[in-house]
């Protein structure tokens, strides 16, 4: 179960080469996966060399683990040749594009026909049926920016939300694919600096709670972007979702392109209140990670549903059918570590940001 062939045999690779293409991603595809981009160009670039340096060298791709990672002879060769790509590519922007795109080319090739494109599961423990679908309130849209690393990965969590609230309310931006994030700028640009909040806790500033920068009448001298959110449009949350080790080089990438957009690198931090008392409504779960990708969005809604300004757009709902999703994520991927004959003393592994500390 560790390796997989994920290729197609010698031959019907020569058909699809002929047919210029034939192994590339198609909209359907890219799009069945969650995103909401055209199909990024560089993705595309580094699967038809894969296919080259196939037929080339007359290895088949072989891909192993989670789905993402090449293995065997085909990975060192490819290893060479991917590393000289790298190196000839000047600038850094372009290397860092290439790192991400060539990530998500492998992911993608490896999770073909293995992987539900819609709960990134493999498709026996499929969860799809179980996920019930629910309306975000429309004053608020979710932002998953994500690492490549992080792309079809069965414990992501960040996944859950558009499962749940679908694409336009919580929709997806990879890190380093130009073609997402800049979707992703663009809807700031229009909607103003004021809109966009980044749930991080950022080390060097202190953080604004949801308290501090939603409620108007507990901080008269800050901005009350919350008022204006149901005139203008909705109230932008990104989340980050990586791993802490990549995080910090994402957060600091939104501070780039918050300065390029808006000339000032200081974009709108906030960050969970720490403790029961935010989270109190939510049921006592210790089997889950209250830190991970899709608990920081429940943890959003529930501090956002606590103010009186917002107490009537159920967000404790909408809270409670992440919640839910995310109950039933832990229990499919719990079954599957069972099912495998691996322990589960050692706790199911949720990729995660630790977006604040919980004193709980
Ligand atoms: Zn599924």
């Amino acid at each position: 179960m560790n390796s997989a062939a994920r290729t197609s045999p010698r031959e019907a690779q020569v058909i699809d080469d002929s047919d210029c293409g034939g192994s590339s991603i198609t909209l359907k595809e890219w799009q069945g996966w969650g995103c909401v981009s055209p199909v990024p160009a560089m993705v595309n670039e580094v699967i038809q060399d894969l296919k080259l340096l196939e037929n080339k060298i007359d290895s088949e791709m072989v891909f192993g683990g989670n789905g993402g990672k090449l293995q065997g002879d085909f990975k060192i060769q490819e290893d060479k040749k991917h590393r000289a790509t790298y190196q000839a590519l000047g600038d850094s922007g372009k290397k860092f594009q290439f790192f991400s795109a060539r990530q998500i080319a492998c992911r993608l090739l490896g999770s073909r026909g293995y992987l539900c494109q819609k709960c990134w599961l493999p498709m026996e423990d499929c969860m799809c049926s179980k996920v019930k679908p629910c309306s975000l309130w429309p004053g608020i849209r979710f932002w998953l920016y994500m690492h490549p690393k992080d792309f079809l990965r069965q414990n992501n969590t960040g996944k859950l939300l558009w499962q749940v609230f679908g694409v336009h309310a919580a929709t997806l931006c990879l890190y380093g694919i130009s073609e997402d994030e800049e979707i992703m700028w663009n809807t700031f640009k229009d909607a103003g600096k004021s809109k966009v909040w980044c749930l991080y806790p950022n080390q060097n500033i202190v953080p604004k709670t949801v308290q501090d920068a939603f409620n108007c009448q507990s901080s008269a001298n800050l901005e009350c972007t919350h008022s204006s959110a149901n005139r203008d449009g909705p109230l932008h949350f990104v989340l980050i979702d990586g791993t802490w080790s990549n995080s910090a080089a994402m957060f600091r990438r939104l501070k780039e392109q918050t300065k390029l957009v808006w000339g000032e690198e200081d974009l709108h931090s906030i960050s969970l209140a720490a403790g029961a008392s935010a989270m109190h409504k939510l049921r006592p779960q210790p089997s889950w990670d209250r830190t991970c990708t899709a608990a920081a969005a429940i943890g959003v809604l529930a501090e956002l549903q606590l103010l009186p300004e917002c107490s009537s757009y159920g967000l404790d709902k909408q809270a409670e059918a992440v919640e839910d999703a995310l109950d039933v994520l832990l229990e499919v991927l719990t079954a599957r570590r069972l099912r495998m004959g691996r322990s589960i003393t050692r706790k199911v592994r949720i990729r995660h940001v630790e977006y604040c500390k919980f004193s709980v």
